[in-house]
């Protein structure tokens, strides 16, 4: 737990009952899209607070529609149906249950460092997790690794009994590592060739985070099924299995369903986060921004960078929760990851340039050798 309490938050910045005002380059693990208290999330939020709290997915519901409708819009073309559940997990937990059923086979296929939750198959999927917290005698379905960006692995690892790939376009916690771009078209040729689904894991890396809408818009590739949650709703627990129309087709009633998922609140921050992403050209700011940070944080404490848009790894010569706690000091808060030397920036989309000069000063006061 960190020495820094917040109690409030306005734009990028948190504030603590005593008045001291933190720069968050963190953003609640990618949750916090808009940064806090956006005026426009505030004012969808309270009148649906005010109008509808709360009816499941029995009935039908306008602003569920219109968010959904929203959604689809903002994925990549052919991504059309979506089902809305409450975290990343949940939404994984889904998409592996869809393509197992359909394609009727045992097997999938996850990449060595992966994170997709914690949950009885997303947690399967989830690389370590058998040795360090996964808790459950056996896993549901049948789970290899293959190393990363090894594509003859992979395409040895896909085969008839294969069910579905799973990836992270970018991987989060693993420290911000990019694939090669030719490692996903791979992953989505592999699973047309054998007859298999690929999920693509955006909890982390959707909803403009990577300076494109998706990450499949970043490497071309369209999976059967994209799961995101995070940044989704800006901070109310959502997340969604966007999938293609010919799988939903398939689906029949009981086959998905959820008590809170698709719930009015949630619903009316979803549609207001799409919404304004889209009228402060968030995206393109993201873009601005991440290659400033990329150009100006050379510092003596950063040999290089990985991930892409708001989604950023400095590979550090320190420790990275040793600059992480020294840039604390000095009132920014940034993430670690699972590498010791990986320091995660995962910024508000809202972020200004003024924030990442900053954060470039900080690093520069930083680089006097104390650390
Ligand atoms: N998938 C990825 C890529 C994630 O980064 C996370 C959370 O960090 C999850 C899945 C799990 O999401 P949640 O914590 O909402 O269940």
């Amino acid at each position: 737990m960190l020495a820094f309490e917040p109690v409030k938050g306005s734009g990028v910045y948190l504030e603590d009952a005593a008045g001291r005002r933190v720069l968050d380059l963190y953003g609640g693990h990618a949750v916090a899209a808009l940064g806090y208290a956006h005026p426009k999330l505030t004012e969808a939020l309270v009148t649906q607070l005010e109008t509808l709290q709360f009816q499941s997915n029995l009935v039908p519901m306008a602003v569920r529609d219109r968010a959904a409708d929203a959604l689809a819009d903002f994925a990549p073309a052919g991504l059309d149906r979506v089902f809305f559940v409450n975290s990343g997990a949940e939404a994984n937990e889904n998409a592996l249950k869809i393509a197992l059923k359909l394609t009727g086979r045992p097997k999938v296929v996850a990449i060595e460092h992966a994170f997709h939750g914690r949950t009885a198959g997303a947690a399967a999927v989830t690389w370590g997790a058998k040795t360090s917290w996964y808790g459950y005698p056996q896993t549901p379905m049948e789970v290899e690794f293959v190393p990363r960006d090894d594509i003859e692995a992979l395409n040895a690892a896909v085969d008839e009994r294969t069910g579905a790939v799973i990836i992270e376009p970018v991987q989060g916690l693993a420290g911000a590592y990019d694939f090669k771009p030719e490692y996903l078209v791979a992953v989505r040729e592999a699973c047309s060739r054998q007859g298999a689904m690929m999920i693509l894991d955006e909890v982390q890396t959707g909803m403009g985070r990577l300076g494109e809408p998706f990450g499949a818009d970043l490497y071309d590739v369209v999976p059967d099924l994209l799961t995101t949650a995070k940044g989704l709703a800006g901070g109310l627990p959502a997340g969604a299995v966007i999938m293609l129309d010919d799988i939903a087709m398939e689906l029949g009633p009981g086959d998905l369903a959820t008590t809170f998922g698709g719930a009015p609140v949630a619903c009316a921050a979803i549609e207001a986060v799409i919404t304004v992403i889209r009228e402060e050209g968030l995206i393109e700011r993201v873009r601005e921004c991440s290659a400033a940070l990329r150009q100006q944080c050379g510092s003596s404490l950063v040999e290089s960078f990985h991930g892409a848009g708001y989604l950023l790894g400095l590979r550090t010569t320190p420790k990275a929760a040793a600059l992480r706690n020294a840039l604390l000091e000095r009132d920014i808060l940034t993430g670690t990851s699972a590498d010791p030397h990986v320091l995660r920036l995962l910024p508000p989309l809202v972020l200004e340039m003024n924030h990442v000069e900053a954060f470039v000063a900080a690093l520069g006061e930083l680089s006097d050798g104390t650390l």
